[in-house]
């Protein structure tokens, strides 16, 4: 189990599928022995917790419970999430074999459902980073902030390939190009640290025709297979341990019924070993009627679905199941297989040693280092779009900048949809600094900032205008734009107060996805694409500024027109700017942008007085190629290396190192340096969450 273990009381000699010592496979097949049909039949159901009780757990002995769309309880505080977990777990410890529930939610950039979380970018800034190893990082960081509120299992990463920015969804995904989003996978090894992840929505949801959200994927198998299937894969080898199936269609088909593609495809071809979920009443548009019937439970389960989001009508569910399984429908079998699938992963979590909130996690929710983490990150996913006159990065001290636009003093805008409420809001709606808070804090006192909304107020005696503006949250469908992405009212206003005071204007836009720019972008002398930073807004003023020189690349094609759609990588237009573009600074550079960073190094093998290093092969390095890497240990040089590993020898000296890499090109670009990896040796010997510790 990877959840710190406790001590137990319940006697693993009457029944081995609570000792903890024998195999996984071993234990589930002894408590499958133990199961009644109603037992198997509450594995797979999952209730909304709006809809049921601890004591109706106990009764239906259910198997999961979610939070959809950040449903909350009473008071949005970690500790009355976790009280509310350990009520509903109390209610399943309850059952004659006491199986523990899985509590489900969104926590799809950070834990946003909970009051105080740190609030990351959306995923179409992380593909912008291009650095899997801080994805990755920022998966744990999500993963430790999820069991501080009690949960144990998180409907995250969507690893959906978007295709057309109309979709309202594109923020989800990490980009167009299949093999990024399959590269950024690499959230679900940090999240599965603590948590269960899911790789969602299996599969084509970014696909549909139009961009319209649960449409129809027009494509043939071939195609399906080459451009939205490859992040699955990837997830399965990361051993992810639940899918998501898509509210969308594959050439008419609900994907919701889809044996070949659920059942062929994801659990025998690929291997998938885990369980696979349905969508939020998915089974209800089977038949395209409202509600679901036992015809459409019995196709679903028998497609390949193992546990239900029947959010409202669980219990007629059961009923149906039940039905559908005593009259032979349904084949035990398949039953079986569901069952063992979902008690593998609540097993494999160490569910069954530690059932209850682990609360000692409840201090990492919004702790200044996940803060840090996340301003890193938004930081890495800012992609400078123009830079004419080299405009940016903007002077420090003195003179007067012009600070404007609907999303300059608005975290609900940064933040966007899934934040707080399913939707999200405009608006003060969680802790974290504003884009303008965060230039105040960069310039000191030296520079004069001016904030007003709407722009009035600027003229000549200000060196730059800042315009923050672009999109407002929304989540779904709620977010189709089938006639396009272009600026509203109050932001051309804006542009054209900036515009009319003749100053240098810098356009700042927080969007989740490129948005019809062309015909304004002509006027604007420098446009940074922040997408959806989240809590931290410091991050873009570290790049307007010059404390961190862009390193972001697009994850999308931005289109020239809404009529353009759907336009991506490989497909023979010429969008605005093609995908991968990204500028930098032109003093750091000298042919368009320097080497990725290295990521994180990690320590393969290690002794008390040496180790070897090994990060991510730097494979971005503008046009000149990789010259080599710099390995520093705490600050200083220790040596040069055209590999991605080095060893480090004669340690001893000291308890602590922090070793971090730096990659440069043949132009003489450095890239920015790689997050740190701190090494212990700690004469006291080490225990299992000291990472990097060795014991001297
Ligand atoms: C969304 C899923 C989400 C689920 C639970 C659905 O409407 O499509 O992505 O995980 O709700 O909130």
């Amino acid at each position: 189990g990877v959840r710190p273990m406790m001590e137990r009381s319940a006697t693993s000699a009457d029944l081995p599928y609570l000792d903890p010592a024998l195999p996984v496979a071993e234990r589930v097949d002894d408590l499958l022995a133990r199961m009644t049909v109603a037992d198997k039949v509450g594995q797979m159901t999952q209730a909304e917790r709006a809809g049921v009780s601890s004591g109706e757990i106990t009764e239906y002995r259910l198997g999961s419970v979610l939070s959809g769309g950040g449903s909350a309880p009473r008071t949005n505080t970690p500790a009355a999430w976790a009280d509310m977990y350990d009520d509903f777990q109390r209610g399943a410890l309850a059952t004659p074999l006491k199986i523990p529930i899985l509590y489900g939610i969104d926590a799809v950039h950070g834990n946003n459902n909970v009051h105080g979380s740190t609030i990351f970018p959306h995923n179409i800034g992380l593909g912008a980073t291009r650095n899997p190893a801080l994805v990755e990082r920022i998966g744990a960081a999500t993963a430790d902030e999820v069991i501080g509120a009690g949960q144990d299992w998180t409907f995250a990463p969507c690893v959906c390939v978007a295709r057309d920015d109309r979709w309202g969804r594109t923020y989800e995904s990490f980009g167009e190009d299949p093999a990024l989003v399959a590269e950024m996978t690499s959230v679900i090894t940090g999240l599965q640290q603590r948590v269960l992840a899911t790789a969602k929505h299996y599969v084509g949801d970014g696909g549909t025709t139009g961009g319209d959200d649960q449409g129809d994927t027009a494509l043939t198998e071939a195609q399906l297979r080459e451009i939205h299937l490859p992040p699955f894969r990837a997830a399965v080898e990361r051993g992810v341990g639940s899918v998501m199936v898509s509210f969308s269609s594959w050439n008419g088909d609900k994907l919701h019924g889809h044996k070949f593609l659920l059942t062929d495809v994801l659990k025998t071809e690929l291997g998938f070993t885990g369980f696979v979920v349905s969508d939020w009443a998915g089974i209800d548009q089977l038949d395209g009627k409202e509600g679901f019937t036992r015809a459409e439970v019995v196709t679903a389960v028998n497609a390949g679905l193992d546990m239900l989001m029947v959010p409202r009508d669980w219990q007629e569910f059961v009923g149906y199941l039940t039905e559908a399984v005593e009259s032979g429908e349904i084949p035990m079998s398949r039953v079986d297989d569901a069952n063992r699938r979902i008690l593998t992963q609540k097993i494999n979590i160490g569910l069954f040693e530690q059932p209850y909130a682990d609360r000692s996690f409840a201090e990492t929710i919004g702790s200044a280092e996940h803060r840090t983490l996340a301003r890193q990150a938004v930081r890495e996913s800012q992609v400078l779009l123009k830079n004419e006159n080299d405009v940016l990065p903007l002077a420090k001290g003195g003179g007067k900048i012009f600070v404007a636009g609907k999303s300059a003093d608005d975290i609900g805008n940064q933040s966007g949809g899934w934040t707080l409420t399913w939707q999200g809001e405009s608006g003060d709606t969680v802790p974290g600094t504003t884009i303008v808070e965060g230039i105040r804090q960069a310039v000191g006192s030296g520079t004069q900032i001016t904030y007003a909304r709407d722009g009035a107020g600027v003229d000549t005696t200000y060196r730059a205008a800042i315009a923050v503006l672009g999109e407002t949250p929304y989540a779904e469908y709620e977010g189709d734009r089938p006639a396009g992405l272009g600026l509203d009212d109050e932001d051309r206003a804006v542009l054209a107060r900036l515009r009319a005071a003749g100053v240098p204007v810098i356009v700042v836009l927080v969007s989740g996805r490129p948005m019809d720019i062309a015909a304004e972008v002509a006027g604007w002398d420098a446009l940074v694409a922040a997408w959806l930073p989240g809590s931290e807004g410091a991050g873009v003023a570290d790049v307007l500024f010059g404390d961190h020189a862009p390193t972001g690349r697009l994850p999308m094609t931005w289109p020239k027109s809404p009529g353009q759609q759907p336009v991506n990588r490989g497909d023979g237009k010429t969008g605005l700017y093609a995908y991968g573009y990204g500028l930098t600074f032109a003093d750091r550079t000298a042919d368009g942008a320097a080497p990725s960073s290295p990521g994180t190094p990690t320590a393969p093998s290690i002794t008390p007085t040496a180790l070897r290093l090994r990060w991510m092969a730097s494979t971005d390095t503008g046009g000149s190629g990789l010259d080599g890497y710099d390995v520093f240990r705490d600050g200083t040089l220790v040596g040069t290396t055209t590999s991605a590993s080095y060893a480090v020898r004669g340690l001893g000296g000291a308890e602590r190192y922090e070793f971090t890499v730096v990659a440069r090109d043949k132009a003489g670009n450095r890239s920015a340096p790689s997050s740190p990896l701190v090494v212990t040796v700690r004469p006291t010997g080490c225990t299992a969450r000291d990472d990097g510790c060795v014991a001297a």
